[in-house]
């Protein structure tokens, strides 16, 4: 199989981090007396989750460079000492008698800028930090680029339950996919993969969309009008992080709306890489709001797209017509 040293050891590696991630999360749980808006476990379990996933991609791959979402320079301030030791401590769960210098400089390792030529990584480690910190939905998400085209994605979704029809059941699921391989998706706990696919509706009326728990992150007020316009009557399926793409891949929704709630934001290459390889390989579709491809060869963002639009594929061209309208495009 084409990219299986690559595959392996980037699940590995999400793995590891998102177990990093409930740790932290854990804690955060069993101290009821933590003032509700600190957010400093989110940053540990943010930075740690990146020195996590990098060790692990630079031992096997040392020439590879990564655009991720931190670095760590607030870390390097005397004043933060304190998360400093807390992050460091945590990486040495995994990365036994780890330094702190060693810890920080892995950090920073994901400064590169990107682009189309070569081989890159790209790692969120907590996307969805928000859903993090209210004990909801959030993943790690780890994804090759190959000149300037996604190859590989792994989403780790610690808290998400493993099928969608028993919510009570078993939480964390793992999403892969490799180019022209299928999308896959396992317990975090281990386990045989499953192959996942797209709904088959063809109906818009009869499909399920999810969205932003944030509206700050997509407009739901816009997103009503589209799914009126699509005779679509259940509720939005609000959920945190990339999950959202994982929910399409295997089927819990057909269509996955991110409208934008002001024109000069740039989309993040390392918010959509995963999430949209995975969905792309289970069968579905994923464009900007005008129809056009996500172009991840630009650097650190999608500076030439707006937006984005997942769908099970059928559903693509009726929604990317109703967003038109919606917008006034
Ligand atoms: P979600 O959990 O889908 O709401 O997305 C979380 C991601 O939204 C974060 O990783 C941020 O990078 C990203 N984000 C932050 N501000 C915006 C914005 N104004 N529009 C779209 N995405 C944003
Ligand atoms: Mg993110």
């Amino acid at each position: 199989m084409p990219y299986a040293e690559e595959r392996r050891i980037a699940i590995e590696a999400v793995e590891r981090a998102s177990f990093l991630c409930r740790t932290v999360q854990a804690n955060l749980v069993a101290e009821a007396s933590m003032d509700k808006k600190d957010k400093s476990p989110v940053t540990v379990a943010d930075f740690g989750a990146q020195a996590v996933v990098t060790h692990a991609l630079r031992g096997a791959f040392p020439e590879l460079p990564l655009v991720g979402e931190e670095d760590a320079a607030e870390l390097r301030d005397p004043a933060n000492r304190g998360i400093a030791d807390q992050v460091v401590a945590h990486v040495a769960e995994t990365v036994p008698g780890i330094e702190a210098d060693a810890v920080l400089d892995l950090i920073d390792y994901g400064t590169y800028p990107g682009g189309g030529s070569g081989r890159h990584w790209t790692l969120d480690p907590i996307d969805g930090t928000k859903g993090f910190l209210r004990l909801d939905q959030y993943a790690v998400a780890l994804a090759l680029i190959e000149d300037g085209e996604v190859v590989l994605g792994v989403l780790g979704c610690p808290n998400m339950p493993l099928d969608a029809s028993d919510p009570d059941g078993e939480r964390g699921c793992l999403f892969v996919a490799v180019k022209g391989e299928g999308a896959f998706r396992r317990a975090l706990s281990g386990g045989p993969e499953e192959g996942v696919a797209v709904t088959r509706i063809d109906d818009p009326s009869q499909a399920k969309f999810c969205e932003s728990v944030e509206a700050a992150h997509s407009s739901q007020s816009d997103s009503a009008q589209v799914a009126q316009k699509l005779g679509i009557t259940a509720e939005p399926f609000r959920i945190d992080s990339q999950c959202k793409y994982g929910a399409v891949s295997r089927g819990d929704a057909s269509i996955y709306l991110r409208l934008p709630t002001r024109a000069d934001y740039e989309e993040k290459i390392w918010d959509h890489a995963a999430g949209a390889i995975v969905v792309r390989e289970a069968g579905g579709k994923v464009t900007d709001i005008r129809g056009r491809e996500l172009d991840f060869s630009l650097g650190r963002t999608l500076k030439n797209n707006s937006g984005v639009i997942v769908t099970n594929g059928a559903l693509h061209d009726r929604v990317i017509e109703a967003v038109g309208e919606v917008l006034g495009f």
